[in-house]
């Protein structure tokens, strides 16, 4: 299991319908049942992640959630907590995401959702990424403080339900991703600084994920070349055929 791809959907805002949701989940959860060395996480809006489950549990398929509260419970208007997605079903839940970052969530909230999430017995899939790149490599300071002020306090004997996902900001909705060679040396130094917080043998299992402008045409080369766990997908995650494609294109891979 360990050494299967790992494809996370993102769904962000869309779609428009429980109805259009239930449809797209049920197509990813047939073509996921049939993959051979890839799992699927489909994170849909919150309302939608009872729609897109289902009674029968799915090989290969899981269900996740874009976000969660900082709070457990309580009078907090508008909040969902982490252990009511998981009460739908959702195991995995996107934290850190920089359109969050975006609208105001600093390192230390995403440290409290962090530990949220694990709390209630899911997998964190913490997203950095740097907005811009320059020569003097200031980009890997800015993606190793993310990673460690993230992921300050959370113990050592949790890190097996860390998932990394690295997308630089600037390719997230973008026509292209960030090079091959750029996303393979940016997951190695991602897997250092895990492993240099957490210790060599977490982060020899700690799985990155490579996020930003991925779709059918190029996933497959991204996680070859860029030498990567997987992907964190946005639109594409739910344009039907592509995201059908997409799957097919990475389980190709020996
Ligand atoms: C994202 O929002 O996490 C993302 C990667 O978006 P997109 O695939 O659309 O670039």
């Amino acid at each position: 299991m360990s050494s299967r791809k790992l494809i996370v959907g993102n769904w962000k805002m869309h779609p428009a319908s429980a109805e259009d949701a239930k449809r797209i989940a049920r197509r990813a959860r047939t073509v996921a049942a049939k993959l051979l060395r890839t799992n699927v996480v489909i994170c849909p809006p919150f309302p939608f992640i009872f729609a897109a489950s289902s009674r029968k549990p799915a090989a290969n398929f899981r269900l996740g959630a874009q976000s969660v509260s900082i709070e457990e419970t309580g009078a907090h208007t508008g909040q969902v907590s982490a252990g009511m997605v998981r009460s739908l079903g959702a195991e995995y839940a996107i934290v850190g995401h920089s359109e969050e970052r975006a609208a105001g969530d600093t390192d230390q909230i995403i440290s409290r959702k962090i530990a949220r999430i694990l709390d209630a017995g899911m997998t964190a899939i913490v997203c950095v990424g740097d907005g811009s790149r320059t020569e003097d490599g200031a980009h890997f300071d800015h993606i190793k403080n993310q990673i460690r002020d993230s992921l300050a306090g959370i113990p050592a004997e949790k890190t097996s339900r860390i998932v990394l996902a690295y997308e630089p900001i600037w390719a997230i909705g973008a026509k292209e991703p960030m090079s091959s060679a750029d996303i393979h040396e940016t997951a190695i130094f991602v897997k250092k600084t895990f492993a240099d917080i957490f210790g060599p043998e977490a982060g020899l299992k700690v799985k990155v994920l490579y996020g930003g402008a991925v779709n059918f045409r190029n996933a497959a080369e991204i996680i070859q070349a860029g030498q990567v766990d997987g992907l964190l997908v946005g639109h594409e995650s739910v344009n039907m055929p592509g995201f059908v494609e997409l799957l097919k294109a990475v389980d190709h891979i020996e």
